[in-house]
């Protein structure tokens, strides 16, 4: 399955992965809530897996901090 990080800010594309088999604990999203996964993760029609995370400029714009409160799993764990 591949799988594409967007920027939730800007749309940049951040990172995108192929992989066999989609392992959650791996890319983080274990630990979301079932509403922040609804959020944060999308599949498209043609079976790509989409992620919103943040690029390096808008955490640069943001802050860490505040990227901290907002997305602290799914940013730590693809840097
Ligand atoms: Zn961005």
């Amino acid at each position: 399955m591949r799988v594409y990080y967007h920027c939730d800010l800007c749309g940049r594309g951040v990172a995108q992965l192929e992989l066999d088999a989609v392992d959650e604990t791996k890319l983080g999203l274990d630990c979301l809530t079932a509403e922040e996964r609804d959020d944060i993760i999308s599949v498209d029609e043609t079976g790509i897996m989409h992620i919103k995370t943040l690029c390096d400029r808008c955490v640069d714009t943001l802050g860490l901090d505040e990227v901290r409160t907002m997305r602290s799993s799914l940013y730590s764990r693809i840097q």
